[in-house]
């Protein structure tokens, strides 16, 4: 074994000696060209970070009114630039721009809305009940800015994704640094200008890159990391922090189960089901994963799941201006390689060329295959079958816990029941996806899901520290809490009533 290692070591060191000068040379230059751009991207992110701790030191972050004029700012440049968004959004993932608008542009400008007439509120110290015990006291929570936090985009909602963490971290007073995902290029590009043309870096800067980047970042010390992306990175990503014990708000992904009852018209739960499965071509983190339909209304939803794809984007989907396409070859493969599963019920069809994947229900899968061991994160819908609730519920609990879980029945017992003994980021009944759009409900997973929410107020509270307040009355001063002790316990015990 150590000789063969011996050998093996040797054999390279005459291959380095075979080459010619000049090859030598160049090897060495480029090695060295990569460990110099590796340590400028490196002295790059420590600058930025620096910058942007000395600003927030000075308090300008501090001030409603500057974070009323950077949300305005934000909001204007969105306006300004929301053909080139849509643009974008079309080149990289081939989104028609009434998809763009609906899923990217009009979240970030609902949010930003949002925050700009309850920042105030959000920002306000707020009072709480003082116990009778501290009489002459008063308490409250103060919302503190963080500091300088780090925000990491994923690429399937490349703008959404990127700027909405962004209002909540503006709107509580932070510096921000954003890292959008190199897997949308025109997205990343056209981020970088909206960001440089609207902040100064020592407020908010972008930077882009890939792994190297998102490596680099994440060695650094930031006051919090809010991340979206895969739950394999969000291991790696708690894991970095931890060392700086450095606050995460993690966004996953994972296996959002849809459950079918047969109380309701097939018809309506198909449509919804598949609009919300094939909206950005499945590349959605909260698209139902996989369906469990109840044995009786099977048939049935599936004719209607397939003509509910027909008129959607009518006989050939690749046609349809209305069907986006797969980010790249790597998940093309990926997708085109969870297809071997099972029974390919309508769809199937492909294009490595355009990376076009048509929307595709399968059936006769287990869940050794593949397609049930990952994110299927694509236009592939697996159909399981149930034959009681329970059975159901107990494939649902044995997994990890999931983003989403959908549930199609108006059965007051069986919404209830699917409530009490199920876990999950977030639930969504009668209709997909939906559940994401009121201001007042916080987005965000449980478990393998992830960690932490935002969306409305609490986008502002993710980034923001509630500080306790306890001001204490100097009129009054009971003499019994100081040594000596004299209280008995039995009159301590009468005391603590009032705490
Ligand atoms: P990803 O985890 O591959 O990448 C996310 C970000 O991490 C990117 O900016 C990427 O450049 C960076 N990165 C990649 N490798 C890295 C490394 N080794 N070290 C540091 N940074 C690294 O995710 P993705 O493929 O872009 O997105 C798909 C996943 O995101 C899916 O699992 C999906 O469910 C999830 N997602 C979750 C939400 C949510 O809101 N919960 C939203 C969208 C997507």
């Amino acid at each position: 074994m150590l000789k063969a290692g011996r050998n093996f070591i040797r054999s390279k060191i005459y291959l380095i000696m075979d080459l010619s000068g000049s090859k030598f040379k160049e090897i060495l230059i480029k090695g060295f060209g990569r460990f110099r751009e590796t340590n400028t991207m490196e002295k790059n992110i420590i600058e930025i970070i620096e910058t942007q701790k000395g600003f927030f030191g000075s308090g300008k972050t501090r001030n409603l009114h500057f974070r009323q004029e950077a949300l305005k700012k934000l909001e204007a440049r969105v306006l300004d630039l929301e053909g080139e968004m849509l643009a974008a959004l079309s080149q990289d993932l081939g989104k028609s721009h009434f998809e763009g608008y609906s899923t990217e542009i009009a979240p970030i400008l609902g949010d930003i809305k949002y925050m700009r007439k309850n920042l105030k509120r959000l920002a306000q110290p707020r009072q709480v009940p003082t116990p009778l015990g501290l009489t002459g006291g008063s308490s409250c929570i103060i919302p503190q800015p963080l500091g300088v936090v780090l925000v990491m985009a994923p690429w399937n909602y490349p703008l959404h994704l990127l700027i909405r963490p962004l209002i909540g971290a503006l709107a509580a007073g932070n510096c921000v640094l954003l890292k959008p995902s190199e897997h949308a290029p025109a997205c990343s590009d056209l981020s970088r200008r909206l960001i440089e043309e609207t902040f100064p870096a020592q407020h908010v800067a972008l930077i882009e890159g890939g792994v190297e980047v998102g490596q680099a970042l994440l060695e650094q010390k930031f006051d919090h990391i809010f991340f979206t992306g895969s739950s394999r990175l969000g291991r790696i990503v708690m894991e970095k922090a931890a060392r700086h014990l450095t606050p995460v708000t993690l966004e996953l992904g994972g296996k959002s189960p849809c459950l079918v009852e047969p109380d309701l018209n097939p018809r309506l739960s198909a449509r919804r089901i598949m609009w919300g499965k094939f909206i950005n071509a499945g590349q959605t983190c909260v698209a139902p994963d996989y369906l469990l339909v109840n044995r009786r209304i099977k048939e049935d939803l599936i004719e209607e799941m397939q003509q509910a794809i027909t008129s959607f984007y009518g006989p050939d989907p690749r046609s349809s201006l209305d069907y986006p396409r797969i980010i790249n070859q790597d998940h093309f493969q990926r997708l085109t390689g969870l297809m071997k599963a099972g029974r390919i019920i309508c769809g199937g069809q492909t294009d490595r060329e355009s990376k076009y994947i048509a929307p595709t229900l399968i059936e006769g899968v287990s869940w050794d295959d593949p397609i049930m061991g990952e994110e299927i994160f694509g236009p592939l819908l697996p159909i399981l079958e149930y034959q009681d609730l329970d059975q159901a519920l107990a494939i649902i609990n044995e997994k990890p816990k999931p983003l989403a879980l959908y549930l199609f029945s108006n059965d007051k017992n069986i919404q209830s029941k699917i409530l009490n003994e199920t876990s999950s980021g977030g639930v969504c009944i009668n209709d997909t996806l939906s559940h994401l759009l009121p201001h007042h409900l916080p987005f965000g997973g449980v478990g393998e899901s992830g960690l932490g929410s935002y969306h409305g107020d609490e986008s502002f509270f993710c980034f923001s520290h509630r500080r306790s307040v306890f001001k204490s009355s100097t009129l009054l001063d009971l003499k019994q809490k100081y040594p000596p002790y004299r209280l008995s316990l039995k009159q301590l015990k009468k005391l603590m009533k009032f705490m």
